[in-house]
């Protein structure tokens, strides 16, 4: 398969298209982002790494870092994580309270809001650093260790944060939160600011192409913990539009506010998508259509 090929072609089908949607505004930093930058990269099991566009920009990640965390959490305690959350579609918005009332605290999925604050939660109990050691994992994953934080963006969402609150402290009132609050919002925040390419993403989740485990060969899941995060990413990574994704992409992704998608074809590769434009469901409008076209030029989906 030449998806180097497929890539431009598809890139330039859908470069020029009008390019619909509202920038994430309720977090103040993230409505200065030029809304016209559009980057794409490959990283194949075949080892093709082709980038185009804006690959090699930094942008705000947000929600795509859930899947990191969930990662370090489930690759230090197991199955263990499954008490305090669980593997369910939402069905409902990324920020949406009301099933956790129904749900005695335990959020449906750790990629909801809800979900990534009760991950945050228990990397703070387990871990020593929380917040150095999420980096130093996400690092190590990367041939381009240049990723960190963003103050700026993790103020900036922190500075509005309410809903978030309210969510978190929603959960401890059901004894889901173990810490407190503030501490496990502002590692949160933390984690959703952080700062990538499109090449450094995929490269960096290139190991949830290849059953677990790294080009160089390093396990960082086990290959059953690596097909669960993929179904997960699959089932519930669109928030509320996760079966528009399956439908239209057939891939396992997982999307951010900041208008990123990473995409994953098991034994392919990982693909990663920035066009900062979201549609009204929260997800990258022109990324979502890049995919899409992506999946059916190349006649590859994980259907
Ligand atoms: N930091 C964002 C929030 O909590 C993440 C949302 C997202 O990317 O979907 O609202």
């Amino acid at each position: 398969m030449n998806y180097k090929e497929i890539l431009e072609t598809v890139y330039q089908k859908i470069a020029p298209i009008e390019n619909v949607g509202e920038l994430a505004t309720y977090i103040p930093e993230l409505a200065t982002i030029n809304s016209e930058k559009f980057g794409v990269h490959i990283s194949t099991v075949a080892n093709t790494n082709f980038g185009l566009g804006n690959f090699q920009e930094k942008f705000s990640i947000q929600s795509i870092a859930k899947v990191l965390s969930l990662c370090l959490a489930y690759k230090h305690l197991g199955e263990s994580i499954w008490d305090r959350l669980g593997v369910e579609p939402s069905g409902n918005s990324f920020n949406s309270l009301v099933q956790l009332e129904t749900d005695n605290g335990i959020p449906r999925n750790p990629f909801i809001n809800a979900g990534a604050i009760v991950i945050a939660d228990i990397l703070i109990s387990s871990l020593v650093n929380p917040k150095e050691d999420l980096l130093n994992f996400i690092k190590s994953l990367s041939k381009n260790k240049d990723i960190d934080y963003s103050a700026k963006i993790a103020a900036s969402e922190k500075s509005v944060g309410y809903r978030n609150v309210a969510l978190c402290n929603f959960i401890k009132s059901y004894g889901n939160i173990y810490n407190d609050p503030e501490v496990v919002l502002d590692f949160y925040f933390d984690l959703c600011s952080l700062e990538l390419t499109c090449e450094q993403l995929s490269e960096l989740f290139f190991f949830l192409a290849n059953n677990g485990q790294t080009r160089q060969g390093e396990q960082i899941l086990t290959k059953s913990q690596s097909k669960r995060i993929n179904a997960l990413m699959q089932t519930c990574g669109f928030y509320d539009e996760s079966g528009e994704f399956a439908f239209k992409v057939g891939l396992a992704g997982k999307s951010g506010v900041g208008g990123g998608i990473i995409a994953i074809h098991p034994n392919q590769y990982a693909i990663a998508v920035w066009s900062p434009k979201l549609n009204k469901k929260g997800n990258s409008y022109r990324g979502m259509r890049f995919l899409e076209e992506f999946t059916t030029l190349s006649e590859q989906s994980i259907f």
